[in-house]
Parts: C-alpha cells; sequence; structure tokens
C-alpha cells in the first residue's frame, strides 16, 4: 500500500496533493467542505518561495497572477503620506490560488463532504475514518485540514490556538467606487495606517473574473483592532440573531451592529482613503487572530503541514507561503526515503524549526500594535519597521 491521503482541501492540502502526485504517488484528498470553498478568501501576498511551490505544484506562473505594486505608503491620519519606499511586490488572492491549483488537481482524488474524525495505524498503513463512517486506507496521512485539526487534535491535544488579544477586519472594495483621491494617494500602492493601538494594511487584488485592468480591480484591506477575550471577542463572535459562533463567524453572519460600529470608528481613527474603503465595502467580515505552535509534526505514519501545523499572525503574509514550503520539504523527503515514516521524521526535522520562527517573527510585529496599547514603543521608529518589515518574506532559519 502506498496511497498517500492528505485530509484538508485548501490550498495547503492541494499543493502538497499535486506535488505528491506529479512525483508518482498516489493521492487521495480528503475535504470536509461540499462544494467550492473558493468565495472565501481574500487578498494573498506573494512570495518567490510560493511561486516556486506552485510551479513544483504543475501551475504555470505568468502576469495573471495577480497586481504588482512598486511602493508602499504609510498615511497619516488626515490622508497624507508620512512615509514612502520602494518595495515591488506580487499581490494576489486566495480564489486565484485555489482556483489554479483545484484545476491541476484530478477531481476523482478530490473527495468532498468527507469530515475525518478518526486514524488508525500500525506498522502496515494508516486507516482514516469520516464523520459519516467511510474508512480510506493509505500508507501515510498528510494533515492539512487547518488551525482547528482533528488530525493534530487527536495526536497532541495539548496543542491548542492562543488567542493573540486581537481581531482582524477584512474585506475588498471596488476599485470603480473609489474616488479619484483615494485612487491617486493610495489604490496601486501596498498602503498602512497605524493608529494607536492599531494597524491597517491594504492593497489592490484582482477584480471579479480575476481581472488586472485598470477600474476592474479591487482594494484588500486588513485592520487590526484590540478585542478583549472574555466580553468583547465573544459579543463581536455572536451573530444578529443572537447565536454565538465561537469558533469563527462566517462574513454573512457578522452583524449588522458590529459592522455599524467599525465603519464609524474607521471615520474618527483612520487615513479618510481607507474610512473610505471600508465605507464602500459591501460585506466586512473579522477573523479573530491566533497563534498556533507545534513541538511535533511526525507521529509515525501521520504528518501535519500548513495550518494544522503552524498558524503565524498574518503580519508576516506566510500562510500560504508556509504550506508551499511544507509541501515542498514532504515531496523532498518522500523522494529521499520513500512512502514511509522515516520520510515523515525527515520532514519534521525540516520545518519544525522554521515554522517556529516564522510564529516569533509575526509576533514582533503584532507587538507593535500591544506594545502601544501598553503605552511603549517609540512610535516614529517602530512604526517605520511595521512598513518595511509587514509581508516580506522571512527567511527559513
Ligand atoms: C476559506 C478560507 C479562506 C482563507 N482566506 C485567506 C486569505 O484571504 N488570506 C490568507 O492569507 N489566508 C487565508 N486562508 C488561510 C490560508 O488558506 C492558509 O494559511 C493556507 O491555506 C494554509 O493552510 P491549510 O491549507 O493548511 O489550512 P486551511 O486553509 O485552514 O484549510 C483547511 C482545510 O481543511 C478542511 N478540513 C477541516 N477539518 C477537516 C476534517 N476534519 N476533515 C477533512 N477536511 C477538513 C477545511 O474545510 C479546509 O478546506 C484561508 C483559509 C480558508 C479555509
Amino acid at each position: 500500500m502506498t496511497t498517500i491521503l492528505i485530509a484538508g482541501g485548501s490550498l495547503g492540502g492541494l499543493l502538497a496533493a499535486n506535488m505528491l502526485l506529479r512525483d508518482g504517488h498516489d493521492v487521495q484528498l480528503l475535504e470536509k467542505a461540499r462544494g467550492s470553498l473558493d468565495g472565501r478568501g481574500a487578498g494573498i501576498v506573494t512570495h518567490q518561495a510560493l511561486l516556486d511551490g506552485l510551479k513544483r505544484a504543475g501551475v504555470t506562473i505568468d502576469d495573471s497572477l495577480g497586481v504588482q505594486v512598486q511602493s508602499r505608503v504609510l498615511l497619516d491620519r488626515e490622508g497624507g503620506s508620512a512615509l514612502q519606499l520602494p518595495l515591488p511586490q506580487i499581490l494576489t488572492s486566495w480564489s486565484r490560488l485555489y482556483n489554479l491549483l483545484i484545476e491541476a488537481f484530478p477531481a476523482e482524488r478530490y473527495h468532498q463532504g468527507v469530515s475525518v474524525s478518526r486514524v488508525e495505524q500500525d506498522a502496515e498503513g494508516v486507516r482514516v475514518h469520516s464523520d459519516s463512517g467511510q474508512v480510506f486506507e493509505g500508507a501515510l496521512l498528510v494533515a492539512s485540514d487547518g488551525i482547528r485539526s482533528a488530525v493534530r487534535n487527536q495526536y497532541a491535544p495539548e496543542i491548542e490556538p492562543q488567542y493573540a488579544g486581537y481581531i482582524a477586519w477584512r474585506g475588498v472594495c471596488d476599485e470603480a467606487v473609489l474616488s479619484n483621491h483615494c485612487l491617486d494617494s493610495v489604490f496601486d500602492q501596498f498602503g498602512f495606517c497605524l493608529p494607536a493601538g492599531e494597524q491597517l494594511i491594504g492593497y489592490p487584488v484582482a477584480g471579479n473574473n480575476n481581472s488586472t485592468t485598470r477600474g476592474r480591480r479591487r482594494y484588500n484591506f486588513v485592520w487590526y483592532r484590540p478585542a478583549e477575550e472574555m466580553l468583547a471577542l465573544p459579543a463581536l463572535l455572536t451573530d444578529a440573531d443572537g447565536v454565538s459562533h465561537p469558533l469563527g463567524i462566517a462574513p454573512h453572519k457578522v452583524s449588522w451592529r458590529h459592522v455599524a460600529d467599525m465603519r464609524v470608528a474607521a471615520r474618527e481613527l483612520l487615513a479618510p482613503q481607507f474610512a473610505e474603503m471600508i465605507e464602500k465595502t459591501a460585506q466586512p467580515f473579522f477573523q479573530p487572530i491566533y497563534d498556533l505552535v507545534s513541538q511535533r509534526l511526525a507521529f509515525e505514519r501521520v504528518g501535519l503541514m500548513g495550518d494544522a501545523a503552524f498558524v503565524a499572525r498574518p503580519h508576516v503574509g506566510m500562510g500560504v507561503t508556509k504550506a508551499a514550503e511544507d509541501a515542498v520539504a514532504l515531496s523532498d523527503c518522500l523522494r529521499l526515503h520513500g512512502v514511509t515514516p522515516a520520510a515523515l521524521q525527515a520532514y519534521e526535522a525540516a520545518r519544525l524549526l522554521p515554522g517556529q520562527a516564522v510564529i516569533q517573527h509575526a509576533r514582533r510585529l503584532g507587538a507593535y500594535m500591544q506594545s502601544q496599547i501598553a503605552g511603549g514603543a517609540a512610535a516614529g521608529r517602530d512604526a517605520e519597521q511595521v512598513v518595511r518589515q509587514t509581508a516580506v518574506y522571512f527567511p527559513e532559519q
């Protein structure tokens, strides 16, 4: 038995599945959700390591991948440019990557509606059980089932996401509805606004039908705001009908009252260009920010990758890139050691320290707003560091 099972068919699972399939393995991918995951994500910062991973996964990279920016700009409360620096980068979207990767993977190997609930393993292989009673057999299981990974929970239940003390409001605004002032002063750049104790970043992404044509693009924003854990966060995670969503609230369930409050705060705290974008974004949503740090990635025939293994705060813009690096390391180790537990041991040795280092780097970037909340930070110099270091590739250690 040499089948490799992969739990989780988001970007991490699809990157690994495509690479391993191209390496000649029999790969079967088990995804909990039914239907397309498309439409649920927003902007993604690309790094060379992600482009390398996509190529290895069989994806053709060309100019249609995303929108290129040349520089970064920090806007002050009045909307003036407080800092500008050159930094070319390509910004794409979650949907774009998802579509490229799912098109590259044979549909008959992508099993939808399979929620992995339990794993058994012995010297011969793994047996993966789903909620609905299906059983899949293979030589190895790669778990890319996200921050709440059921597989990690079985093997390392002590590892849990740690709430960072703040949330990120997110959304995408159509270029076509924005004022000329907004378009001219920020749209073509990676933008920042740093009110005391908060951070907003934003950048242009492709619009409908993946269009990167001027006038049809969108601006993706991420606004980090403190939300105290015991009262403020549960209130935000409660929808307009009073139903609580403690593990994360779907965009369409976010209460209109919270959206309205957030828009008021945007007008009070942010550069007018960003307040305008937020006002004109149809469905802003938010996600609580967590750290997740694993101490082990290999459990005999079961390996963890992507967000199931590590989740760094999004300041580093590394979620998908790190998943691509995990997939490349996995593919390398399987080439070297065959479809064996030894390959997963080698994979763990290669990926444990880089994963932990990215978490530390993201914490340092997040600490800027937290130290401000606590009254620390030499704002001028640290603001420049935030603009310089946010979403810049953090090399492996
Ligand atoms: C819908 C969605 C939107 C996202 N949008 C963005 C974004 O805009 N920007 C950004 O930087 N990052 C985004 N991310 C995170 C980014 O995709 C991840 O950092 C990256 O893909 C690496 O994580 P992953 O693929 O390992 O895990 P995830 O992306 O979290 O995917 C986990 C997958 O596993 C599936 N799953 C969960 N439990 C089970 C189970 N028991 N059995 C089988 N399958 C299971 C989930 O349905 C999901 O498809 C998004 C993730 C998701 C799922």
